[in-house]
């Protein structure tokens, strides 16, 4: 194998991290593949208005933001596949990446394959992704100032989390949860069941969200006395936790027990030469901005990589 043939950075994934990362990297004159997946631009895709990304101050579309990563990106000499990454081979370097079609090597690896909300799975859920359904209050929620009643499904830190925030902009919240006990930490708990505006329906699940191009309502079914009954509201944010998209790099890097990569000095991960960038390894933040700032602080390590561990040694030779 030649060494041209030889990335010195493959980012797998083309979110915010995912982008930022290839363009710092191939501004700093690497050599650059982005794997951007089948469907590339990650979470921001389903994202409607954003106006908490800088720089943009009458906001900006979600799929228009990516496309604009992505431009900056490829401006600097990235190359770009889309097709998903199905295999990694971390055990020796270069390291290898398949793809459906090719296999790809590379001298580092950063991994910015984000995580996906996860979703009730009702057919009007995905209709109003976007128009009053989000996974993200603290990116959505704003567009709802003054709303009548906003609805929050989960019973987590996240729920808790967006109930608060939203009830500094709504007149009123609902959290809907499925059981009678939350699953959030004892300080959100109190913070939220504490707070007036926030009213709390317990045992309960959402059956179908209302309205054709905007939510108007749910639906909510008592799981103990199978009730149902209809709640008007404006949006709804669905908060059941997160899946970080990592299946490929099980047994292959260190992760904890949900599959979230454990990083050390930030971006580290257990092998050398691999980084995580974004929501693959972080959980509590999950912005399009941190995620951007985790990109870049992969791409200045794979810099430093490459140069120490990979420019350096051929230079002796
Ligand atoms: P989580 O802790 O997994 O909570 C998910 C919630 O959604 C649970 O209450 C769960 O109900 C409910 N749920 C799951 N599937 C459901 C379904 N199909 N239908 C209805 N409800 C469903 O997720 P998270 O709140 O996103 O938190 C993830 C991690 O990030 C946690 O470690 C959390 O502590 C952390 N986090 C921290 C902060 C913070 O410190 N400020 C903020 C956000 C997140 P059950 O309880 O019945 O299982």
């Amino acid at each position: 194998m030649a060494d041209k043939d030889i990335f010195d950075v493959i980012v797998i994934g083309s979110g915010p991290a995912g982008y930022t990362a290839a363009l710092y990297t191939a501004r700093a004159n690497l050599r650059v593949l982005i794997i951007a997946g089948v469907a590339p631009g990650g979470q921001l895709m389903l994202t409607g208005h954003v106006e908490n990304f800088p720089g943009f101050p009458d906001g900006i579309l979600g799929p228009e933001l990516m496309e604009r990563m992505r431009e900056q990106a490829l401006k600097f000499g990235a190359k770009i596949v889309y097709d998903d990454a199905i295999d990694v081979d971390f055990s020796k370097t270069p390291y290898k990446v398949l793809t459906s079609g090719e296999e790809y090597l590379g001298y580092s690896v950063i991994i910015a394959t984000g995580a996906a909300a996860r979703w009730l799975g009702l057919e009007s859920e995905k209709r109003l992704i976007g128009r009053g359904v989000s996974g993200c209050a603290t990116c959505d929620a704003p567009l709802f100032k003054g709303a009548d009643n906003i609805v929050i499904i989960g019973g987590g830190d996240s729920a808790m989390e967006y109930a608060l925030f939203t009830a500094n902009l709504a007149k009123k919240v609902t959290v809907i949860h499925r059981r009678d006990k939350l699953r959030a930490s004892k300080i959100m708990q109190e913070r939220a069941l504490s707070n007036p505006k926030i009213t709390f329906i317990w045992n309960s699940v959402v059956t179908d969200i209302i309205g054709e191009n905007k939510v108007e309502g749910v639906k909510v079914k008592n799981l103990l006395t199978g009730e149902e009954k209809t709640i008007q509201c404006n949006a709804v944010f669905v908060a059941i936790g997160h899946k970080p998209a990592t299946d490929i790099f099980r047994d292959k890097i260190d992760m904890d027990n949900e599959g979230y990569i454990i990083t050390r000095e930030i971006v580290k991960t257990s092998v050398p030469g691999v980084f995580a960038a974004g929501d693959v390894h972080d959980k509590k933040y999950r912005q399009a901005i941190t995620a951007a700032g985790f990109g870049c602080m992969a791409a200045l390590e794979a810099i430093r990589y490459v140069e120490e561990k990979v420019n350096s040694s051929k230079r002796t030779l």
